[in-house]
């Protein structure tokens, strides 16, 4: 592991205390890690005024200020786990986004405590678990464009090819999703028991 990232801002510090973070960068740093960077989500872009993206400002700035070797990321909050619930109601609903995921061409992987194994920064889509098998076995095997659920994402259309899988499932859609990555997360949890190795961990699904 040569990188670790936290995410820092006002919505995850509603759950988990900055010092916490901190203690675990200072961790991170002590052990050699070469990159750490923190992530910042804002609602909207982030120089948009708006009490989360104030705050968010002032959590960057604390963490830029102690930990100098820290690279602090700032992007835009995309709607997905629970800013489902509790801030799709500060965006404006488009009926079906039709645009494909780009994160994916980086070949980037994130592990979580359990072992699951992500590619790139989106949890919630498994590539396998590394207390089965190893990470090389599972990195080596992996091409996302024939993974079940990426390789959909990842065509034209992008989420829009699972929203089909799931209504012929029985999935019944909403009548509008506030970005690609809330309609994605939408049709994914309800695809869950049709993936259960593949769309992991439990807790990041409602
Ligand atoms: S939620 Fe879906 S569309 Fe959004 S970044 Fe993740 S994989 Fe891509």
């Amino acid at each position: 592991m040569n990188t670790i990232g936290f995410s820092v801002d006002t919505f995850h510090q509603e759950f988990i205390p900055l010092d916490v973070v901190k203690r675990a960068m200072k961790a991170a740093y002590e052990v050699g890690i070469e990159q750490i960077y923190t992530i910042t989500q804002n609602l909207g872009p982030e120089n948009i005024n708006n009490l989360f993206n104030e705050q968010n400002k002032k959590i960057a700035e604390e963490i830029s200020k102690e930990f100098e070797f820290c690279q602090v990321i700032n992007s835009e909050l995309q709607v997905r786990g629970r800013a489902v619930t509790q801030l799709s109601k500060y965006f404006s609903m488009t009926t079906i986004p039709s645009d494909k995921c780009l994160i994916f061409k980086l070949p980037m992987f994130m592990i979580d405590p359990n072992g699951w194994v992500f590619h790139q920064l989106c949890h919630g889509i498994c590539i396998g678990n590394a207390k089965e098998n190893s990470l090389s076995e599972i990195i080596g095997e992996f091409n996302y464009r024939k993974h079940p659920i990426i390789g959909k994402i990842v065509s034209k259309g992008g989420p829009q090819n699972l929203l089909e899988i799931a209504i012929e499932k029985g999935y019944k859609p909403q009548n509008g999703y506030a970005d690609k990555c809330h309609l994605c997360y939408s049709v994914r949890n309800f695809l869950r028991p049709f993936y259960p190795n593949i769309l992991q961990p439990s807790n990041i699904y409602s």
